[in-house]
């Protein structure tokens, strides 16, 4: 663990949510948005740990703009932003209504004060199903629901989900928290409390180097390889880079299995979701959240 690294990529991803929170308003374009808030991650210094995911109301996670995206933005935003410095990261989440819409502003508050009640318990050897119990129990405070198949993780250097669980309910499971790095991001929903896949997302990561076939897809997955390792991004990102007959290469390298394509995510019933995550660092005695 390079806690310098750490510490920095918490402190970008804080002022940069606080640099969103000051541009984003209702009717401004996804891509705008997305494309502002990479920019300033590395103006800040760091890099995009993934693509900035822009999702709203239903979908719960996992929207990203295309390159050539006029989705607006409206209803209950979800954004989700990455930093890294030298593959060492920080994930942080927040939920705007932009709708001035009192449901919306409960859900947000729900999932707020949930990440705050699993922050106080969260430290070296306390279970993760406790942590998902305190997400669990406030949440349904609101007489909402929280997404049971979205769960906070573990993180290692360019490892985005090393691993260990974070849930957003009561799991039962015995596993402890260890020093390390942790994302910690309850869901909140007024519908079922489910997600399932919906249209591919753009959003990639790299599963096998094995050699693709046509020229096209060999240089996107070089390209990518070089820049994002195993971290995920975008077609946004490629087309940018290499135009947009890096498509193709796309679409070849995810039919070879070299890429795996994240579907959005949605919520089952169609119903509003809310999200609210930050990185906390555990160490020996005690527990430092970075994003904040
Ligand atoms: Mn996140
Ligand atoms: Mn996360």
């Amino acid at each position: 663990m390079n806690k310098e690294k750490i510490i920095k990529a918490g402190k970008i991803a804080s002022e940069v949510k606080e640099y969103a929170k000051s541009i984003i308003k209702k009717d401004m374009p996804l891509l705008e948005i997305a494309e502002k808030i990479e920019a300033k991650i590395i103006e800040l210094g760091g890099k995009p740990a993934f693509p900035t995911n822009l999702s709203i109301n239903e979908i719960a996670a996992h929207f990203t703009p295309s390159y050539n995206d006029e989705t607006l933005a409206s209803g209950l935003l979800k954004i989700d932003l990455g930093v890294h410095v030298d593959g060492w990261l920080s994930d942080t989440a927040f939920s705007l209504d932009l709708e001035n819409n009192q449901e919306n502003q409960k859900l947000i508050e729900a999932s707020e004060k949930a990440l705050e009640n699993a922050i106080k318990i969260s430290k070296k050897n306390i279970s993760t199903s406790e942590v998902g119990k305190t997400i669990q129990e406030t949440i349904e405070s609101y007489e909402f629901a929280p997404i049971i198949n979205l769960s906070g993780h573990s993180m290692e250097e360019y490892e985005l989900h090393s691993g260990i669980t974070i849930p957003n309910i009561d799991d039962k499971k015995q596993i402890f928290l260890q020093e390390g790095l942790y994302a910690i991001e309850p869901f909140a929903t007024f519908g079922n409390g489910k997600v399932h896949d919906g249209k591919p997302s753009g959003i990639y990561m790299i599963i096998d180097t094995k050699n693709p076939r046509s020229q096209i897809a060999r240089e996107v997955l070089d390209f990518v390889s070089e820049e994002y390792q195993t971290l995920p991004f975008c077609s946004r990102w490629i087309i940018k880079k290499l135009g947009t007959k890096a498509l193709f290469g796309l679409k070849q390298l995810e039919n070879n299995g070299n890429l795996h394509h994240f579907p959005q995510l949605i919520e089952t019933s169609h119903s509003k979701v809310a999200q609210t995550e930050n990185t906390i660092l555990i160490e020996k005695d005690n527990a430092i959240v970075t994003t904040e």
